[in-house]
């Protein structure tokens, strides 16, 4: 609805001029032009800094590329040219091109967070891997890190579907449950690794002393918020703005 200039009362879109203070109400387009634009659906907004944003990683890759490179032309020099045999040209290998993979893992050319997080889990894997393969002095590597790797991946996998899951339900008491969960389960297992790599056999000490607390603080929070009265949990709700 239009308005008129000299006085300001509300006047209908079809009027040319105010029956109050007969001032010519101006023709402005997609108010009162009769064409109904005004009511139209606002246009869905778009991300001007995306692409600036993307340019800069691309710029960011580029340079990383560049550096990996020139380190493994660096490295193949001293290696072929110089015939240095040194353990810490493998190395050398190895560090730089999983900090490549790294980089393109950290700028974001992996679409989708999972895919994302699974390939942090395959680098890593193949990196300690690597590590075991070319030093026969290392022998933690294979024992210990790929699983406890395959188990950190598994965990913020995890994580991450169960915080999509509540995202939107204002359920928020679920989170401090699952991550009490989550650690009481991932010390126990880490223990179980290192035990099961280092003597063979189980016998689980520090991480019980981890899991019972939180186990019980976990199962306490989900017992009193079930069993809560609903006035009660609208109340805490409204309290904490969850
Ligand atoms: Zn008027």
């Amino acid at each position: 609805m239009p308005y008129c200039p000299g006085c300001g009362v509300e006047v209908e879109s079809v009027v040319r001029s105010c029956p109050l203070c007969d001032q010519e109400i101006p023709i402005i387009e997609g108010i009162n032009d009769g064409k109904g634009r005004a009511d139209e659906t606002f246009p869905a907004p778009a991300n001007i800094y995306g692409k600036k944003l993307r340019r800069l990683k691309n710029q960011i890759f580029f340079s990383v590329t560049l550096v990996v490179a020139c380190a493994l032309f660096t490295l193949g020099f001293l290696h072929s040219f110089l015939h240095m045999q040194s353990m810490s040209i493998q190395y050398g290998v190895v560090g730089v091109v999983s900090a490549w993979f790294y980089a393109l893992l950290i700028l974001g050319y992996v679409p989708g967070i999972n895919h994302t997080i699974m390939g942090f889990g395959i680098v890593s894997s193949l990196l300690v891997t690597g590590i075991d393969a070319m030093d026969s002095q290392i022998t933690w590597a294979r024992g210990i890190g790929v699983p406890l790797i395959v188990l950190t991946t598994a965990m913020a996998l995890a994580v991450i579907r169960i915080y999509r899951r509540f995202r939107h339900k204002n359920q928020y008491v679920v989170i401090p449950i699952y991550l009490c969960t989550c650690v009481s389960i991932f010390c126990p297992a880490i223990e179980l690794i290192i035990d099961l790599h280092l003597t063979g056999a189980v016998a689980l000490s520090w991480s019980v002393i981890v899991f019972i607390p939180l186990m019980t603080l976990a199962c306490l929070l989900l017992g009193l918020y079930l069993k809560l009265p609903e006035r009660l949990r609208s109340k805490i709700k409204k309290k904490l703005h969850i």
